[in-house]
């Protein structure tokens, strides 16, 4: 791409938006034009705004830019959203009133008929339904949450080889994924959380959408149960899953892997920057994946899984580990821009 596109951050000052600053600062194709936040934050230099905690330094010069009001005022082409959900349904349909293509991490539009609730990998062919929205000139995308991404990377190679019928699944979530400043230490630290609110119903019901077929332009969901239990502990990045599928046909262990190993799909094929070169990694090792020593592997946005063996209620059961701030959230968004970008669509 021989000019990068100016690109906006909105909730630039949180977990996800300072991922988004840390991930964008040296795009190949996209180049950070504004950094928006509240009116808390609106008028200071980003690096007083933001508590960076990011692990890599925060650069100088973006250190140095003035935070903007999320008012769509700036004249641009593609927002990055990482807004808190409270206020993020308006905001995002301004900026794309006003022209903007706006790719979201917040659930507001995630089940708009209108809206593909994309993950590359999976439902690039979703990208159709963005030809009947009705916001103005601009469009909205969003990614799932943090923890269905996850489980659908892990369950589409088996989607597609063998079938899925029915899926049990419990996280284990890290602190990350509860925003900035989050659950506060005297909560987690020698502490687990068995609550996440809405967490549970957004892991039952994302999946049916993104694995759902398009049928005369909308999506049929797909047919799957799903029953979810999620959980807090004191990780500060990286959601672990331990799953359990029911098969629509019998599989082998050395099936089952092949089909996550060999899985790629249009990211792979179109060599997109943020694309992993392997979506899905199968550890061999009895006590893998890991947090600590997982999360980053290819860029932070492939799913690693382990411990696959024979379920004595469903089929077969295994754990799986996703980076939930860069997979789940900004790096999973940014892929979905450069697919858009790739396709023509910005
Ligand atoms: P967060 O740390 O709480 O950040 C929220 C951001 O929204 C901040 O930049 C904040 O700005 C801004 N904001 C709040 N009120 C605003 C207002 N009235 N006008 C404009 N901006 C406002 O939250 P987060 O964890 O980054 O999550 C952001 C979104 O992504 C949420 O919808 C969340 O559900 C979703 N998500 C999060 C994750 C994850 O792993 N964290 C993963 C997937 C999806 P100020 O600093 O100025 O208040």
């Amino acid at each position: 791409m021989e000019t990068k596109i100016p690109v906006v951050i909105l909730g630039a000052t949180g977990s996800v938006g300072q991922k988004f600053v840390e991930l964008l600062k040296d795009h190949p194709w996209f180049e950070i034009a504004a950094l928006c936040a509240s009116e808390r934050s609106a008028g200071k230099p980003y690096k007083e705004a933001a508590n960076w905690f990011q692990s890599s330094e925060l650069p100088e010069r973006i250190g140095r830019m003035i935070v903007q009001p999320c008012d769509a005022s700036v004249v641009g082409r593609l927002a990055f959203s990482g807004l808190d959900a409270e206020v993020a349904g308006p905001i995002e349909q301004a900026y794309a009133k006003a022209g903007y293509t706006v790719v979201s991490n917040s659930k507001n539009h995630r089940h708009h008929p209108d809206v593909p609730l994309l993950v590359p990998e999976i439902n690039a062919s979703h990208l159709e339904l963005i030809q009947g929205q009705q916001f103005g000139e601009g469009k909205i995308i969003t990614n799932p949450n943090c923890s269905t991404i996850g489980l659908v990377m892990a369950l589409k190679p088996l989607v597609d080889a063998f079938g899925v019928r029915e899926v049990s699944v419990v996280t284990m979530q890290a602190l990350s994924g509860g925003g900035y400043p989050g659950v506060s230490s005297l909560d987690i630290v020698d502490n687990a959380v068995p609550y996440i609110g809405g967490e549970e119903e957004k892991m039952e019901k994302e999946p049916l959408k993104i694995f759902g077929d398009l049928i005369n332009g909308q999506v049929e969901p797909a047919v799957m149960n799903i029953s979810a239990t999620c959980n807090r502990v004191a990780v500060i990045d990286g959601h672990m899953e331990c799953v359990s599928v029911r098969l629509g046909r019998s599989a082998s262990a050395q099936q089952i892997i092949e089909a996550w190993e060999d899985y790629r799909a249009e990211p792979q094929e179109m060599g997109l920057p943020m694309a992993p070169e392997q979506p899905v990694h199968y550890h061999r090792e009895d006590n893998y994946p890991q947090p600590r020593k997982h999360r980053m592997l290819d860029k932070g946005m492939a799913v690693s899984i382990g411990r696959l063996r024979p379920c004595s209620i469903l089929d077969w059961k295994f754990t799986l580990l996703s980076h939930n701030t860069i997979r789940g959230a900004a790096g999973g968004a940014i892929l979905n821009a450069e697919l858009m970008a790739e396709m023509g669509l910005l």
